[in-house]
């Protein structure tokens, strides 16, 4: 025998509303979050977003980590302070976290000078005809990547990527587009945010509210 159902209340059961996560989880703090309203699992990808930057690395490499990012922001700062945009890379070596290549925003002599792709070009002229030329590197950023320099990290096979502020419109490790944990990607790198945020925002606010000023 078949049956037509006319409307809701043909069935059996009572439907109800539940709030589900808008988002995929970005890391396992996430999943276990989301999982409290609605059952999710991981298919075909490796959570590798840890958000708690504290729990992945030593308190060494923190420490080593937030100097380097410091440095960087004291770089942002003065680019700012230039009128260019206030956006550092550094490379850095995995293991003393030791710095082997700069870059920073060049987008006001080329649109594509990003401070990604100036820092690794800088390390390709040091690597010669490498075809890997960030192999394990670790790319410190004050702001996230956008797409564009997010895979030219994932092309140079750098092994740890970590920013401190994000960026809401573009950023594609996290915000807009969440590149590294794309299956289809024959590299993932691990991802670490908000490294000294508050100081990073403060830069980044003070070079907006310039730019701000002077268009009006
Ligand atoms: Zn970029």
């Amino acid at each position: 025998m078949v049956s037509t159902i006319h409307s809701a209340t043909d069935f059996t059961v009572d439907p109800y509303r539940v709030t589900v996560p808008q988002h995929a989880p970005l890391n396992t703090v996430h999943l276990e979050e989301c999982t409290s309203y609605w059952p999710m699992k991981i298919l075909g990808q490796t959570l590798l977003n840890p958000m708690d930057i504290t729990q992945q690395l030593t308190a060494s490499q923190l420490h080593r980590l937030t100097e380097q990012m410091n440095y960087a922001l004291e770089i942002a700062a003065r680019q700012s302070k230039a009128g260019h945009t206030p956006i550092v890379a550094l490379l850095l070596s995995p293991s003393t976290l030791e710095v082997v290549a700069e870059g920073l925003d060049t987008t006001h002599e080329y649109p594509w000078g990003h401070a990604t792709m100036n820092c690794i070009q800088q390390r390709s002229q040091t690597m010669g005809d490498h075809e890997y030329v960030c192999s394990d590197l670790w790319l410190l950023l004050t702001r996230e990547p956008c797409a564009m320099c997010a895979m030219a990290a994932v092309h140079s096979r750098v092994g740890t990527v970590i920013y401190s502020m994000p960026s809401p419109e573009v950023g594609a490790l996290g915000s807009r587009y969440q590149l590294h944990l794309q299956p289809s990607l024959n590299h993932h790198y691990r991802v670490f945010r908000h490294l000294a945020l508050p100081r990073a925002t403060t830069i980044w606010s003070e070079y907006t509210n310039t730019l701000h000023k002077r268009s009006t």
